[in-house]
């Protein structure tokens, strides 16, 4: 990271009156982050990760539990100052030390909070998925534009060693020309009152959560777009887990090339693979996007040999996200998964359900 490039931003009189924070930034400081949220992502996995990072720190938290809060605020030495509920959130604007606020709420608040951080000045990073509709996504984009502010999802994938080395074993024609993939993703959910089977705040069901993984990794690992998706669903409508939300979908993604993705997600059974399929050989992935401990594999027609990423300064996943989104701010450059990357996954969901709903294969633009 070139923090000396920051000295030539700061030279930039548009940035200075676009941007009051960062104008008081100082080369070499981390940028600093409010975490809004403070559920089990934002406190139990993000919250952690700062101590990984080179260039993020920890600045200010978001929640709409005071106690908590303020124990979370006083656990990383931050004071009063740093608290902040969801009602009086638009007092972030006049806090210098917030570079980037970080939405992990329920699906359905992405956006509202993401426009709120846009116009508050902040630079947002916003879990997946980006928000419950296209609307929303080109809602929340529009904002960030207007307000100069950088937008980028959290794909942590694109940041994790070995989905990084799938991909380049892909590109480099380890299995050849890829001809088909897997992709599943999915966990027992069994709390009925939780907030991911309420559709006002999910916005669906296991496509919203984990379906999202499925859809990423067969576009990041053919490095395709999809022409066309046919989906099915199976729901237990009895059951009260999914009076308002599917359960299982199952869909097909066409791709230019003439692959095909076969991707699942679901709320009633674990599962967490990749496989890509190529005209040479295969590779597997299982676990495939966990947090921790994914394995992979290379094979002809099985999982001949287990591969592990190559050495080299290992951050995180997640502390590679965080930074990159600092690096990305500092130097001026879109983030490699930005909102319009999040909005192509969110079209091709919409596509999905309707895919459902009407009983066809539907095309995409
Ligand atoms: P969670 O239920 O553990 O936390 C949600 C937080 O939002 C809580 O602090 C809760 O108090 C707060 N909240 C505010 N208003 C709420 C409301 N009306 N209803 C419910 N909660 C409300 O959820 P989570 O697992 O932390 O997920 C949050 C977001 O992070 C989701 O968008 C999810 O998809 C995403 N997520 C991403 C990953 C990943 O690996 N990238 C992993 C888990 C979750």
């Amino acid at each position: 990271m070139d923090f000396g490039r920051r000295d030539l931003l700061l030279g930039s009189a548009a940035l200075l009156l676009a941007n009051s924070s960062a104008a008081r930034a100082v080369p070499g400081r981390k940028l600093g982050y409010a975490i809004v949220g403070l559920g089990s992502y934002g406190l139990g996995v993000i919250i952690p990760q700062f101590v990984n990072c080179t260039h993020s720190r920890l600045a200010a938290v978001v929640s709409g539990d005071r106690a908590k809060a303020t124990r979370v605020a006083a656990e990383h030495g931050l004071g009063a100052g740093a608290i902040y509920s969801y009602a009086d959130f638009d007092r972030i604007r006049d806090n210098p030390d917030v570079d980037i606020v970080y939405v992990c709420l329920p699906n359905a608040m992405h956006a509202e909070f993401t426009i709120r951080a846009a116009r508050a000045g902040k630079h947002v990073l916003c879990e997946k998925p980006m928000a419950v509709s296209v609307a929303e996504c080109e809602a929340m984009i529009a904002a960030c534009r207007a307000a100069d502010r950088k937008l980028m999802i959290g794909y942590r994938c694109h940041f994790e060693a070995y989905n990084l080395e799938a991909v380049r074993l892909a590109r480099s024609g380890a299995a050849g020309k890829i001809r088909y993939v897997r992709s599943e993703h999915g966990f027992v959910q069994h709390n009925p009152a939780a907030w991911r089977l309420k559709r006002a705040l999910s916005g669906g069901g296991s496509l919203m959560d984990m379906g999202i993984y499925s859809l990423q990794a067969a576009r990041y690992m053919t490095g395709e777009e999809p022409v066309a998706v046919t989906a099915r669903e199976s729901t237990d409508r009895r059951d009260p887990r999914f009076r308002e939300v599917e359960d299982i979908l199952d869909w097909t993604l066409e791709f230019p090339s003439g692959a095909i993705a076969s991707c699942q997600s679901m709320y009633s059974a674990a599962q967490n693979h990749v496989l890509l399929m190529g005209d040479a050989g295969r590779i597997e992935l299982e676990p495939a996007t966990r947090y921790t401990g994914n394995h992979m594999w290379v094979g002809e027609d099985g999982r001949e040999k287990a591969v592990t990423p190559p050495p080299g300064p290992r951050v995180t996943q997640f502390a590679g996200q965080l930074d990159h989104m600092s690096e990305s701010v500092v130097a001026g450059r879109e983030p490699i998964v930005s909102g319009e990357e999040g909005l192509r996954d969110m079209r091709i969901v919409e596509a999905i359900y309707r895919s459902v709903r009407e009983g066809r294969t539907i095309r995409l633009g």
